[in-house]
C-alpha cells in the first residue's frame, strides 16, 4: 500500500511536469516573431529625365519624353 501511494505521487508529479513543460511549450509558439502588418507596398522611385533626381512616382510629373520630378523640368525635357 505504502508503494501505490509513491507510486501515486510520482505519477502525479511527471504529470504536473509535463502540464508544465506544455504551457511552457504553449506560450513560446504563441509569442509571434514579429506582427504581420499585410503586404507592404513599395513604393517606385523614379528618376528626373533632367536632373534625374530619384522621386515616388505618384510624385514625378509625367511627360513626352519620360517623368520629371517638376512642371519646369518637364516643359525642359520635353521641348
Ligand atoms: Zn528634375
Amino acid at each position: 500500500m505504502k508503494y501505490l501511494i509513491v507510486f501515486l505521487v510520482v505519477l502525479v508529479g511527471i504529470w504536473l511536469w509535463r502540464n508544465n513543460r506544455r504551457v511552457e511549450l504553449r506560450d513560446k509558439n504563441q509569442t509571434p516573431p514579429r506582427p504581420v502588418s499585410g503586404p507592404k507596398q513599395a513604393t517606385e522611385v523614379v528618376a528626373c529625365a533632367v536632373c534625374a533626381v530619384h522621386l515616388p512616382r505618384p510624385d514625378a510629373v509625367p511627360g513626352k519624353q519620360g517623368l520629371y520630378c517638376s512642371d519646369a523640368h518637364r516643359r525642359q525635357g520635353d521641348a
